[in-house]
């Protein structure tokens, strides 16, 4: 039987220090994040692109370039496979008609969080860990709830109360412990870190401290490819909160040259903040290799709410070494986005998502793109999850009216 994965270790992002993979881990010994590491040879002796062309639409088309050793473990909802829409509408009225958008508000949950929860769970209930414990700034724990009760494990959630409500219920549905921190993400990391200590069989699956999720998230950048006929874009933007999701599709993007699935340059790179909470645009720019947390962080783009991602010198060498950028957009900028799109394509993105097409505006108008350029655009989330961003002011009809 050939195996399942290909996994072979892990390997510090700061010093590539080798770590065991079949031990439970959290970050390196430098405190730093964990990146799986495969044997792509034998990998691309195994599978084809061909091959994969002709397996189930999820996510776990591509297990051999993820971790889970037995396919027994695997904890699926139906995940990934998103549809990769034209968006020749609006492409056309920014001035950049081949934009597309990979839209991840048709995973379940309704965030593309499900994408790490499946590959994390998986790989936690396969190494014997009974509860997962991790703080949220609300779609990874509504994910993360909704797969460790799939998995029949126990989870532990902290989220800021300001976090969208919607995702506190999806933890109750879910029978999740749940609590509201009046604080921000790093106020609630700081209550988990403290109780994994106090719970046995219990893993600390915050951003980054294990080394799974990235996995989930990296489908994203194999999709794009596949749904491209395996060629690459010339640019993708993605909303950069924690940083796992840009980190990860770098990641696949060079497995995938590796494999020789891929050839010719990578796409460029784009770190999309909201100009609210943006230490990351502010790092690439000032030329640094870390962020510095900003003082008041805040913005409707609730998920992208990280003053301080542990992997952001990651997050800044994807952007740099792919000849990428950063930008920040303001909140007005990406909720009249998030309007101009649903009017012109009839799709109810999140605001995470709209800060990228708003993005892809700035950057035109700037020059950065010229407009001949294939585009994606990562929506993050559905439209759904964040009621609240759209007013709604019409008139209510006496029975039987006229109109
Ligand atoms: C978590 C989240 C992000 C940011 O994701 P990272 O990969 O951690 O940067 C973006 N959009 C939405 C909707 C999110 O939930």
């Amino acid at each position: 039987m050939p195996p399942y994965s290909t996994l072979s270790h892990l390997d510090c992002s700061r010093d590539a220090s080798r770590h065991d993979a079949d031990t439970l881990q959290g970050t390196s010994t430098l405190g730093a994040p964990l990146l799986a590491r495969y044997d792509l040879e034998r990998a691309s002796a195994l599978v084809t692109p061909a091959d994969i062309a002709s397996r189930a639409p999820d996510l776990w088309r591509y297990h051999e370039l993820l971790p889970v050793r037995d396919e027994r473990h695997v904890v699926t909802l139906g995940e990934g496979m998103t549809p990769l829409l034209d968006l020749p509408r609006h492409g056309a009225r920014l001035g950049v008609p081949g934009l597309r958008m990979k839209d991840e508000g048709l995973v379940p949950t309704g965030a593309f969080k499900a994408r790490g929860a499946t590959v994390g769970v998986s790989r936690a209930v396969e190494l014997g860990v009974t509860g997962i414990a991790m703080p949220t700034n609300g779609n990874a724990g509504a994910a993360w709830a909704c797969y460790a009760a799939r998995a029949g494990i126990d989870a532990l959630i902290a989220m800021p109360v300001d976090a969208p409500v919607i995702t506190r219920r999806e933890c109750v549905v879910a029978g999740a412990e749940l609590y509201l921190v009046d604080g921000l993400i790093g106020d609630a990391g700081a209550i988990i870190a403290d109780a994994v200590t106090r719970r046995p069989g219990f893993q600390d699956t915050s951003t980054l401290r294990e080394p799974y999720r990235l996995e989930g998230k990296k489908t994203m950048g194999y999709e794009i490819v596949e749904q491209l006929g395996w060629r690459c874009p010339d640019v993708i933007l993605y909303p950069t909160g924690g940083g796992v999701g840009i980190i990860a599709i770098h990641k696949a993007l060079l497995e995938m040259r590796e494999l020789g699935w891929i050839t010719g340059p990578l796409p460029r790179l784009v770190a999309v903040q909201a100009t609210g909470c943006a230490p990351i645009v502010d790092a690439f720019h000032a030329g640094l290799d870390a962020s510095t947390p900003p003082a008041d962080p805040r913005t409707v783009a609730f998920g992208i709410t990280v003053p301080k991602a542990l992997g952001d010198f990651l997050v800044l060498d994807a952007v740099r070494s792919s000849g990428g950028t950063a930008i920040a957009v303001t909140d007005a900028e990406l909720l009249a986005a998030q309007g101009a799109l649903a009017r012109d394509e009839g799709t109810w993105i999140c605001p995470e998502g709209a800060a990228c097409v708003a993005a892809v505006g700035q950057l035109r108008e700037s020059g950065w793109l010229d407009g001949t350029e294939d585009v994606v655009v990562l929506n993050t989330g559905s439209g759904l999850i964040y009621p609240d961003t759209v007013p709604v002011e019409v008139p209510t009809l006496p029975r039987g009216a006229v109109v």
